[in-house]
């Protein structure tokens, strides 16, 4: 089975009763690419941006058909910008099998690869040149604005490099930063490379680090918070490392983790998410067995559980409100709304953002 996490990001008030074919909201897609990342924003006049297109190998074409399904869903016939993070094979993997199925019309990234490996090399400098030949190829540094209509995206991490300048007014000295020291000697690998985003719709705040390290995170974050706070964390490496500097720093009301049953979620991180201080809910993309029963959500803010579930622990479907004269008023189109395809458990969280 796979589900994946529907977010529906409501700019006003509005009118009450939503107008068939006027999308009013920004909807991000976090599709379950088991372990790896693919995450959509369509925003309100159907513009399109993919983050990552999910594994390689075996999992390509399974990944390749959920970002399709995904887009599908939300109406759009093709991929208007794709950023891939860094090069690995859980964040690009499945580009060229996407490629096949959909136009895809800018390709953006943080530049050559620094870690090499013969079959990423390989298609870099192959496929995917190829691809961006015919379309349109963007290398984003810090500071850069993506041009996408309705949304402020801008791209705080690059290539190892952190945006300098604060996102909104003034850097505030972060409270979190003291108790981290930098791991020094380390290989840089593409983690470091990732392409970070931060997307501003309305009030509304989210933020994509792909696969960014505690290092880089650090060099973000720290000593001065330079992007103030968001609604949703996308947890940064799956949520397998993360530390306050970021995840209490950024005070999210919402965490999602893209991780898959074996890979990310664990307790470290779990614990630092769910002592957030504005936090209101995580939610998973899967249960991780990593993180157990101890460091995991109530199951109806998973949207997929263990791969070989046992059939003496059913999990019992949601059922909807009844429609027709039964059902309950529509929400107000007010707040922000978290999806669970499993099981159609909705969440709106309405109440405005603690201010800063
Ligand atoms: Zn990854």
């Amino acid at each position: 089975m796979q589900t994946k996490l529907v977010i529906l990001v409501l700019l006003s008030l509005g009118a009450a009763v939503a107008v068939a074919q006027s999308r009013k909201t920004l909807d991000i897609y976090v599709i379950d690419v088991e372990g790896g990342n693919a995450v959509l924003f369509v925003t309100p006049s159907g513009e399109s941006m993919l983050i990552d297109s999910g594994n390689a190998g075996a999992g390509a074409v399974r990944d390749a058909e959920r970002i399709l399904a995904a887009a599908k869903d939300a109406g759009v016939t093709s991929i208007d910008h794709l950023i891939t993070t860094h090069y690995h094979g859980d964040h690009i993997g499945g580009l060229a099998e996407l490629s096949a199925r959909i136009s895809i019309k800018e390709l953006i990234d943080h530049g050559p690869n620094t870690q090499p490996n013969p079959n990423t090399d390989a298609f870099l400098q192959g496929a995917y040149r190829e691809l961006y030949s015919k379309t349109k190829h963007t290398v984003a540094k810090p500071g850069d604005k993506i041009p996408i209509a309705g949304v402020d995206w801008r791209v705080v991490t690059s290539a190892t490099e952190v945006i300098k300048t604060p996102l909104q007014g003034k850097a505030a000295p972060n409270p979190y930063c003291g108790t981290f020291t930098p791991q020094t000697g380390v290989n840089l690998t593409e983690d470091d490379q990732s392409l970070g985003s931060f997307i501003t719709f309305g009030k509304f705040r989210t933020i994509h680090l792909g696969d960014l390290t505690l290092n880089r995170q650090f060099d973000l974050m720290c000593p001065n918070n330079r992007l103030g706070t968001v609604d949703l964390l996308i947890a940064a490496r799956h949520g397998n490392v993360n530390a306050e500097f970021l995840a209490h720093a950024l005070r999210p009301r919402v965490i999602v983790t893209n991780n898959g049953t074996r890979k990310g979620a664990q307790p470290e991180a779990m614990k630092i998410f769910f002592s957030a201080p504005n936090l209101e809910d995580v939610w998973q993309l899967h249960f991780s067995q990593l993180g157990g029963q101890e460091y995991t959500v109530a199951g109806m803010f998973i949207a997929n559980v263990v791969d070989e579930q046992q059939d003496t622990i059913p999990v019992a479907p949601f059922t909807p409100a009844p429609q027709g004269q039964q059902a309950p008023p529509p929400p107000e189109h007010d707040g922000k709304a978290v999806t669970n395809t499993r099981n159609g458990f909705s969440k709106t969280y309405r109440r405005p953002p603690a201010s800063n």
